[in-house]
């Protein structure tokens, strides 16, 4: 790997840019020359070579690595090499300049930060979509859209990130790039059209037309990985010559109809130039009105290049993206400021903490505006507390670079913050904004574990706080009666990753229960309570005494807590004592030891004595209060809900249904896709249905078909399954 710089720095005068094989010294690279990208795919889609081949190319790394040996350069933790999975975002930058297409355009800085395609790890893409500026999505000529590129695309969508799209695996058999442009217009919405069409396919896969400039890119049957330049341009074959110029002229007409100098162009029926179609294709694809379509092979190094040219073309640079990134109220509350400007207040968030094997901590930062340097305080407006910096890092897939100074639209590592946590704020001190968080979904499984020997057990808690602390959606409790540490997570898989985290990287070895399902409990009905905590026996005794009013409240408002309290029943130095019994409480559950969740408690009267009441004593009556009410209240339990997407044979959809409907599931919709005999089916599970589901739709479809599912929400437990819930418990 070369030194390539990947953020935006500004160094001293006196301090000489570090040398990049490309040449670019990003001192001198101005922020429009700048691509902060992810890559977004169903897992096997090609996403690890795809990134591979561009970083080649870009000159980052020297080899291509290959995902079968589990060699390469992002996938570099060795828990994702052995599962096959990319887990974790890595980030690693490479310089471009758009070379196809007989021109020389200007150097560029790409960095590309991996996001993974496995639901289990939803956190890592939802945070990496909050700082990109655009992204490459990746889907494979044969198997077309596929259920966890749909949710990423939604959840891109969510993001608001302009996309551009790479039809993957064109050499393989069945490939069908026309097929899978129809899927993605019709299962993901998305305004699809080629800019390069493929040549060939299959075997056959010779190269690309390049609908912009109407040339043919060809790539030899041996592809010269190692040259510069490893294709030729050359007129489009005969035979593709009318395909092209029909391609083309639904392209502009596409744009006409969403781009008024597309649409001007179209009217007087003047054929625009290449620069003007680029222009069309850049200002729309970053409206997000138009998804650019790229045919290739990231095995046969077919197409790289022209995508690495459309990253450059078509996806925003961090100015282009500004407005997006932060949410229409901090838009407001910051009308008028400098966007994107050095000399402005800092602005930073927080995507991701890292822990490294030498139990360093590091928060990984996108800056938005001002400049930050070593050494520097921040202001966390989230925690609002105020921090030190001790070093800016450049981060590569294996390595980090300590920097001078950082500014707008880098992504870099900080060490020296103990607590600013994913999804917080950084600001100058003294300037505090907030900008908008990513959102995270709650745990739906949960598993108690125990330290297999005394060394793990003291050495437990440590190693799982830093766990928790790099991951947004795991969570440590302990259980009140056995004292048992209880993990939670996203799924199963989520939870064995990080069971193995922990042996691997902290030395700590566990033993868990079985995986259980992360029940809630909710109200239906408002309802009135009153807990006393009155003794009275000879000496100073206790005296706490609460009444609440609990009602129901919507879905994921956690527990709120209001004071309401007239005429000093409570005095006001015990009222935060009865709040955190009621809070304790809640966390606790009242039905069946799950969190009692979704509820609005007003603390409305009480009692209290001049020598018995304390602190204890009114929390025990806020504890007792908030079970008093929660009795009345119509108690009942929430499950969590999986949204499952099956690809199977269209033969067997009777029988993956019929398995479905069995597991109380609720199935939505069948849909062709772009597999010719596959359908995908659409369903809502309980996901106390689904543990081992994949041996049966192994069985259900002989191996043929695969199912990816996530949480979506939680709803009531039938009364008959609630009841063996709750005395299990
Ligand atoms: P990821 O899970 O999306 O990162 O996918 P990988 O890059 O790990 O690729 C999954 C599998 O598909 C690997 O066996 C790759 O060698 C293979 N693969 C990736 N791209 C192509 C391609 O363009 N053509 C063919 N034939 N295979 C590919």
């Amino acid at each position: 790997m070369n030194n390539n710089l990947m953020t935006h720095v500004v160094r001293p005068a006196h301090e000489k840019p570090r040398a990049s094989v490309s040449g670019v010294s990003a001192a001198s690279l101005p922020l429009e020359r700048l691509r902060n990208i992810g890559i977004i795919a169903h897992i096997d889609a090609g996403k690890t070579t795809l990134s591979e081949r561009m970083l080649l190319y870009a000159g980052a790394i020297h080899r291509a690595g290959d995902v079968h040996h589990g060699d390469t350069t992002l996938d570099f933790d060795p828990i994702e090499q052995r599962k096959g999975i990319t887990i974790n975002s890595a980030a690693i930058a490479c310089s471009w300049q758009p070379v196809v297409g007989g021109r020389r355009g200007e150097k560029h800085r790409v960095q590309l930060i991996d996001t993974p395609g496995h639901v289990d790890f939803t956190a890592e893409v939802e945070r990496s979509l909050r700082v990109l500026d655009g992204a490459v999505a990746v889907f494979s000529a044969v198997e077309g859209v596929q259920p966890q590129s749909e949710r990423v695309w939604r959840q891109a969508n969510h993001y608001g990130v302009p996309r551009i799209a790479f039809i993957n695996k064109m050499d393989r058999m069945g490939a069908d790039f026309n097929r899978v442009v129809a899927d993605m217009r019709k299962r993901l919405g998305a305004n699809a059209w080629p800019v390069a069409l493929p040549i060939g396919s299959e075997a056959d896969l010779r190269g690309q037309v390049d609908l912009v400039t109407m040339n043919a890119v060809l790539y030899g049957p041996d592809v010269a990985v190692g040259s510069e330049e490893p294709w030729v341009i050359a007129d489009i074959p005969a035979e593709m010559q009318q395909t092209a110029r029909e391609a083309r002229t639904q392209l502009v007409a596409a744009l006409a109809e969403i781009d008024d100098a597309m649409a001007e162009a179209f009217l007087a029926e003047q054929d625009p130039s290449a620069e003007e179609l680029r222009a069309a294709l850049r200002r729309q694809t970053i409206a997000g009105r138009i998804v650019p379509v790229i045919a290739g092979s990231a095995f046969k190094y077919v197409g790289v290049h022209l995508l690495l040219d459309a990253v450059v073309d078509y996806l925003p640079n961090p100015l282009e993206r500004q407005h997006n990134q932060l949410s229409q109220h901090e838009n407001e509350a910051h009308k008028g400021e400098p966007e994107a400007d050095p000399s402005a207040p800092l602005r930073a968030l927080v995507f991701k903490v890292a822990w490294d094997d030498a139990g360093r901590r590091r928060a990984f930062v996108r800056i938005y505006s001002g400049t930050l340097r070593p050494g520097d305080k921040v202001e966390n407006s989230t925690l609002d507390t105020v921090e030190r910096v001790e070093r800016v890092l450049e981060v590569r897939a294996d390595h980090e670079v300590p920097l001078t100074q950082c500014g707008p639209g880098d992504i870099v590592a900080l060490t020296g913050l103990r607590r600013s946590s994913t999804g917080h704020t950084l600001c100058t001190v003294g300037s505090p904004i907030m900008l908008e968080p990513p959102t995270f979904p709650d745990p739906v499984v949960s598993m108690a574990i125990e330290p297999k020997t005394r060394t793990d057990a003291d050495k437990l808690s440590m190693a799982l706080s830093r766990l928790a602390d790099a991951d947004p959606t795991f969570r440590i409790t302990s259980d009140a009666e056995t004292g048992q540490t209880l993990i939670a997570g996203m799924g199963e898989l989520h939870l064995e990753v990080l069971l193995e985290r922990l042996a691997t990287d902290h030395g700590v070895n566990t033993t868990a229960g079985a995986p259980s399902i992360a029940y809630r409990e909710t109200i239906t009905r408002p309802a009135e309570g009153e807990g006393k905590y009155i003794h009275q026996n000879g000496g100073k005794g206790m005296h706490g005494h609460a009444i609440i009013n609990i009602a129901p409240s919507e879905s994921g408002s956690g527990v709120v807590v209001e004071d309401r309290v007239t005429g000093g029943a409570i005095p006001r130095q015990f009222i935060n004592s009865v709040r955190k019994g009621i809070v304790e409480a809640a966390k606790g559950g009242v039905l069946a030891g799950y969190p009692l969740t979704d509820i609005t408690v007003q603390i409305v009267d009480g009692s209290y004595h001049d020598t018995d009441s304390n602190e204890m004593a009114f929390y025990q009556a806020g504890s007792l209060a908030l079970k008093d009410a929660a009795r009345a209240a119509g108690l009942r339990l929430l499950e969590p809900v999986m949204a499952v997407e099956c690809t199977v044979p269209d033969d067997r959809q009777g029988d993956v249904q019929g398995d479905l409907q069995r597991r109380r599931g609720r199935v939505l919709s069948v849909t062709p896709t772009a597999a010719p005999g596959y359908i995908a089916l659409q369903a809502e599970v309980p996901l106390s249905e689904m543990f081992g589901y994949a041996g049966a739709i192994r069985s259900l479809t002989r191996g043929r078909g695969e199912f990816s599912m996530q949480p979506t929400s939680f709803e009531p437990v039938p009364e008959s399954i609630a009841r063996k819930v709750i005395t299990q418990s």
